[in-house]
């Protein structure tokens, strides 16, 4: 196992009614900024349970944070902010709405001219207002981890400080029942992606974090078509585990002592922010061909995967390790996610414009050995064509 600091300090508040529990969480002196997106928690009732817990304090809010989040719509919040003496961002929604009010307390808070500097140049923060959340949408891991996705003219990027972790996350299954398929399909995707990123690489005898890497996978993949049947799809104990994995898939416990592989996911990002395809979307097309291009260097892994996932035991690697990755595709296939980019209509001739972008955002050295250079990246988007 490698050497590692483990420090996650979000406090959670997991179960049905958990709402309520924001009227304590946040100190009653403190003036609030309700962050949202485009309404979902005016429908399923979310926000009056905000509103009921958060009746003794002063809140304000800010609306419209979209998916794959932008510069242009957050910077809008900094003049409410200013304006309020706002001192406390309470996030309500999912990973967008999240990594968006990240970038809010970092940029409100911000000492130079550009608040788009701490992204694009990796600056440290070195200030950030108290965020609080009440997640909407299991996926990201956003509710209690220290990263931010956010996009710029075309730039989807991320940044990481200790300082934008949110103090504390309601965790309510309850309130993920009004999820689209198409979202909780999204989610269930994400979060798996994001096991196998920390997971997939090479054996540094992990033993903890492979177990536990290799339960939320096992339990994702059980539970996930769960939540898509008819028959099981509003059973609060499927969203409960799908919701509490999704979390702990990202909180920075995998990942410790162990090496890491985010190709897909940066990888993916080019696609979003070319496309807007949906993040998960991207995911579940960009990991199979990862795993079948860098399969030499992940073999012992591989065959791990394909044993304890798959229960793949007899047989020559290759074949094991091949029907692995067709197992996973075919998982994907269940969640309704497509698999190769002809599916959501990117051709050959696009690869190009892909493969300069990730040049142009310093993603050039991507994989657990920093060997995925960018004409790997193509040989990767050939393989998922
Ligand atoms: P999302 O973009 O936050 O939300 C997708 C859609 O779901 C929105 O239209 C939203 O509607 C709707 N929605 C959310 N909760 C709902 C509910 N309970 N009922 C009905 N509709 C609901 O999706 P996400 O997958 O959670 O976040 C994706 C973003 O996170 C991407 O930008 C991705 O790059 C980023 N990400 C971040 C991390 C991280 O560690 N920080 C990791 C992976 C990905 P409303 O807008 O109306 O609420
Ligand atoms: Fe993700």
């Amino acid at each position: 196992m490698l050497n590692f600091s483990f420090q996650n300090t979000t406090q959670i508040h997991f179960g049905e009614g958990q709402i309520k529990t924001i009227r304590q969480a946040i100190p009653a002196s403190a003036r609030v900024l309700v962050t949202y997106g485009g309404g979902s928690i005016k429908s399923n009732g979310v926000y009056e349970q905000v509103a009921e817990a958060l009746s003794e304090h002063t809140w304000f809010e800010f609306s419209g944070i979209e998916p794959n989040p932008s510069y242009g719509t957050l910077i809008k919040a900094l003049d409410l902010i200013q304006q309020h003496n706002i001192d406390f961002l309470l996030a309500v929604g999912g990973g967008s709405v999240i990594d968006g009010t990240k970038f809010i307390a970092a940029a409100a808070l911000y000492n130079g001219d550009a608040p788009w500097e701490f992204v694009a140049s990796g600056q440290v923060i070195e200030q950030a207002l108290p965020i609080g959340c009440v997640l909407t949408l299991p996926a990201t891991g956003s509710e209690t981890n220290v990263g931010s996705v956010v996009t710029r003219d075309g730039a989807k990027l991320a940044f990481h400080s200790p300082l934008i972790r949110p103090l504390f996350a309601v965790l309510d299954p309850l309130v993920t029942l009004s999820l689209s398929d198409r979202q909780i399909s999204n989610g269930v995707v994400d979060a798996f992606v994001h096991v196998m990123e920390q997971y997939l690489t090479y054996n540094v005898n992990g033993k903890v974090q492979d177990r536990f890497a290799e339960g939320l996978l096992l339990t994702l993949i059980e539970e996930g078509p769960k939540a898509l049947a008819p028959q099981t799809k509003n059973d609060l104990e499927v969203r409960g585990n799908i919701m509490w994995a999704a979390t702990m898939a990202l909180n920075g416990l995998i990942s410790a002592g162990v090496p890491q592989d985010w190709s897909t996911h940066m990888i993916g990002h080019e696609i979003t922010a070319a496309y807007g395809v949906d993040h998960a979307r991207t995911l579940s097309i960009v990991l199979p061909a990862v795993m079948k291009i860098c399969k030499d260097a992940k073999r012992e892994k591989l065959l791990q995967y394909a044993e304890r996932i798959w229960n793949l035991t007899e047989g020559d690697n290759e074949i094991r390790i091949h029907k692995a990755i067709e197992l996973t595709e075919q998982f994907f296939e269940v969640m309704q996610v497509p698999v190769r980019l002809s599916q959501i209509d990117i051709a050959e001739m696009n690869i190009d414009t892909l493969v300069e972008q990730l040049t142009q955002h310093g993603m050039t050295q991507l994989g657990e050995h920093g060997t995925i250079t960018p004409e790997v990246s193509r040989n990767i988007l050939t393989a998922a064509l």
